[in-house]
């Protein structure tokens, strides 16, 4: 379990420290052990949660920390923890000291998009945080730091000598600093397909990429000369920003560089829901002319529902989550052709992959952007999510009385529109009977990888 922990009160307190952490905020730390660190978190937070796998010391913890309510201790293991939960507490300042054995896992899995963490401070063997902020060309640079550093920035902070533990460790440490990146910092991609290609190169990183990456969309030399890098190049000399490229110019998702279109045109109703002329989608929303749209809520077959989170090119709601898929009406099409195209362009789920379970209609309001809502639940068969990456940042199911907590507690992270829908459903959805998933299951998230 990697326990070596820390005698170095000022570098522990230093630690701590470096969260930059206010009483607002949600504090996580991870494998807290003896309570080193610990004890220069209390206090910082309104909620301060330790995951501790060693029961002999979780329950040593929860008998020490017996008199801080604030503090919730999870023995749990941090490589498999469901962190779905933690949505509601805001973006999360994590912090762990972390066994070197599972460090790695540990720092991916907590920090894969959608993440629930704002700001981590994690510290791990030297080694590990040189991969992490490595530059192209250098043999630290690989899969982990192309996957990390296309969502953070990374730097390391602080190195710490093996005296600094008891019992000593045989390797050097260091501390690395993660925030996330300014999304407009790099174009949209498709993470699924990112991480495909990404583990492709890398597999074989003293080949060409041309003989590890398989059949792409494009010829070679037509993509090598949209990244101006040569035919013959390696994983290892293509940057975060040209593996992105890569993965852009490979897309095959048609709408994955197209957030919306200004032109697109629209019913616009009467208060009575009928239509009196048409008009921009641009020139709708500026004038907040009355139109029409879809709510898709959709179930997997454990009962979980399906939130997107909007990409931050949306002209409306920028980053916030939203129902499974939505959409306007264009002009002339009916609600019903309107569910089965967004389920498809949005989900990419074909019509007979889902089974309506309920529908109910929402009057125009300011809430609703003055659309005429009509909303649908309907259970989805297991099949792969593919979304367009420019209008959707990630997909995925949450049980609904996590998304209930959720709401309650931070409607500023939802759309209005779906909170909306949301509170309908609650109030008027029979309610669904089904078996709990199995926690932590992730639905396939984006398109599959072009064969
Ligand atoms: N934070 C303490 C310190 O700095 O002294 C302890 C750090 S020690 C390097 C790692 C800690 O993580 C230990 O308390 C260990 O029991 C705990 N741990 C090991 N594997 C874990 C896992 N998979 N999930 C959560 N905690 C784990």
């Amino acid at each position: 379990m990697g326990q070596n922990f820390l005698q170095d009160d000022d570098l522990a307190r230093w630690m701590a420290d470096s969260l930059q952490a206010g009483p607002e905020d949600t504090i996580i730390e991870i494998g807290p052990g003896l309570g080193a660190v610990t004890k220069h978190l209390i206090g910082r937070s309104r909620r301060l949660i330790l995951v501790e796998k060693d029961a002999r010391l979780a329950a040593s913890l929860r008998e020490n920390c017996r008199e801080h309510p604030s503090i919730e201790i999870i023995e749990a293991d941090a490589v498999s923890l469901d962190l779905r939960p933690f949505f509601q507490y805001g973006p999360l300042k994590v912090l762990g000291n972390l066994p070197y054995s599972v460090g790695t896992t540990i720092m991916a899995e907590w920090l894969t998009t959608p993440s629930p963490v704002g700001h981590a401070v994690f510290m791990l063997q030297k080694e590990v945080c040189e991969r992490v902020t490595a530059s192209p060309r250098s043999g630290d640079y690989g899969q982990l730091t192309v996957r990390l550093q296309a969502r953070w920035q990374a730097s390391i902070v602080r190195h710490v000598p093996p005296d600094s533990f008891h019992p000593r460790p045989a390797v050097d440490s260091a501390i690395v600093s993660l925030q996330p990146r300014n999304r407009h910092e790099l174009p949209v991609f498709d993470e699924h397909l990112f991480s495909h290609l990404v583990r492709l190169g890398f597999s074989q990183r003293r080949k060409q990429l041309k003989n590890v990456l398989g059949q792409l969309p494009k010829p070679w030399p037509e993509l090598c000369e949209a990244l101006k890098v040569t035919e013959s190049a390696r994983a290892e000399e293509l940057s975060v920003a040209q593996w992105i490229e890569l993965t852009r110019l490979s897309d095959p998702h048609p709408l994955h560089d197209t957030p919306q279109s200004a032109g697109e045109i629209f019913d616009v109703v009467n208060d009575q829901n009928q239509v009196v002329s048409q008009a921009t989608r641009a020139e709708v929303h500026a004038r907040a002319l009355k139109h029409r749209a879809v709510h898709i809520f959709a179930f997997t077959p454990s009962g979980e529902l399906l939130l997107q989170k909007r990409s931050h090119l949306k002209d409306t709601c920028p980053s916030l989550w939203d129902s499974s898929a939505a959409g306007h009406l264009d002009a002339g099409e009916s609600y019903e052709a309107a569910v089965t195209r967004e389920l498809h362009e949005e989900l990419g789920l074909k019509p007979s992959a889902s089974t309506p379970v309920f529908q109910a209609r929402l009057d125009a309001c300011p809430e609703t952007g003055w659309e005429f809502v009509e909303l649908y639940a309907v259970t989805i068969s297991p099949s792969r999510i593919r979304f367009p990456a420019a209008e959707i940042e990630a997909v995925r199911a949450f049980p609904i009385d996590m998304v209930a907590a959720w709401t309650a507690a931070r409607p500023q992270d939802f759309a209005p529109g779906f909170l909306r829908c949301w509170h309908e459903w609650q109030a008027l959805a029979p309610a669904p009977a089904h078996e709990p998933a199995p926690e932590n299951v992730r639905l396939p998230e984006t398109s599959p990888p072009p064969s």
